[in-house]
């Protein structure tokens, strides 16, 4: 049986209309669903009887299954969630002051081996589907009865190696009738595929795009993110570039202090040189170990002298807030399996 969360409204009117039903009973749908948090199509009384029973007969409501769930001393909370045919990813609950965000997973595994990340330490099995992704947002909000306003695409897996399936979810997720999560509220990490981008920048959504960096050299980057092979820098930072100029977002670049690789000054020079006249900032994230690898964390006089650096050189910087990393659940540190 097909879960109802798989379909966009727009789907769902397709479907009743053909079937004979009124359309705008996808819009109670939805309310039902992702407003009222009601799971039983049975019990949704300003459907038509008739409606109902055919729902009920023909979609299911599939939730995926907390195996495990840690909470951090800051209030972060990871989830690792198993689906239907038992393969595992993580979610993060975090708790900021604007809100609630969630940081999902978009693959099963990820093939682009970033060499700093355990979410890459397991290939990619398959994408998720759209309906995964909602369903972790449910069953989290179900679970803590609280209510998530921001979302991040930037767990396990390249969410640009599944993008029909990521902005089909971009479209439920962010439908006024349904959870009403705002397109600016979302955004969406890539390593980089290039012919991806402009595939998304096509697509004229302004959700927040971030790439990670790592590295401003294409030697470097290549050697901590293999994708730079593919798509070097000069590639990267056009798209990026051409990004802004058709959705007016500005970009952010991720970039992750390793003591001793990228966090020199020179590197800060040359990081302010590839992005320079651009509109973006970039956000320093903390290095979060991990112990299949031997990266270290900059210490915190190398973190401050890079951030001042690009600073000086007219660079929009800001310092990511360390943040579910006593339970590993921040960035670079999502698996796809539990490992003790
Ligand atoms: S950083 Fe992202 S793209 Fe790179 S291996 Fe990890 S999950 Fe995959």
């Amino acid at each position: 049986m097909d879960t109802i969360f798989e379909y966009t409204r727009n789907e769902i009117e397709d479907m009743l209309s053909s079937g004979g039903y009124k359309k705008f009973s996808a819009t109670q749908l939805f309310g039902w669903i992702y407003k009222k948090k009601t799971f039983d199509f049975l019990l949704m009384t300003n459907l038509s009887k008739d409606l109902r029973e055919f729902l009920n007969s023909a979609f299911s409501m599939e939730f995926p299954v907390i195996d495990k769930k840690e909470i951090s001393k800051d209030s972060t909370v990871k989830y690792l969630y198993s689906l239907k045919d038992n393969s595992k990813v993580e979610a993060v609950l975090m708790h900021h002051s604007y809100g609630n965000s969630i940081c999902v997973s978009s693959q099963v595994g990820c093939n682009m081996g970033c060499a700093f990340c355990a979410s890459g330490l397991k290939k990619k099995t398959r994408n998720l589907r759209a309906a995964e992704m909602v369903s972790m947002i449910l069953q989290t909000e179900r679970e803590e009865n609280e209510k998530i306003t921001h979302v991040v695409i930037m767990g396990t897996g390249e969410p640009l190696d599944n993008l029909d399936e990521v902005l089909k979810f971009i479209n439920i997720i962010n439908d006024p009738y349904g959870l009403e999560i705002g397109i600016r509220h979302i955004t969406l990490s890539t390593s980089g595929i290039v012919p991806a981008i402009y595939k998304l920048s096509e697509k004229n959504i302004p959700i927040n795009l971030a790439i990670s960096l790592h590295a401003p050299t294409d030697e470097l980057r290549t050697r901590i993110m293999p994708i730079n092979k593919a798509y070097p820098l000069r590639d990267l930072i056009k798209a990026a570039s051409d990004y802004f100029d058709v959705t007016g977002r500005r970009i952010t670049f991720e970039y992750l202090l390793l003591k001793g690789i990228n966090d020199s000054l020179l590197m800060a020079d040359k990081l302010a040189d590839i992005i320079r006249g651009l509109n973006a900032y970039v956000n320093l994230i903390p290095y979060n170990p991990v112990k299949e690898f031997k990266f270290e964390a900059s210490d915190e006089k190398s973190v401050m002298a890079f951030y001042s650096r690009l600073k000086e050189r007219g660079i929009n910087v800001t310092l990511r807030k360390r943040m579910g990393d006593d339970i590993s659940a921040a960035c670079g540190q999502l698996r796809s399996t539990v490992k003790s």
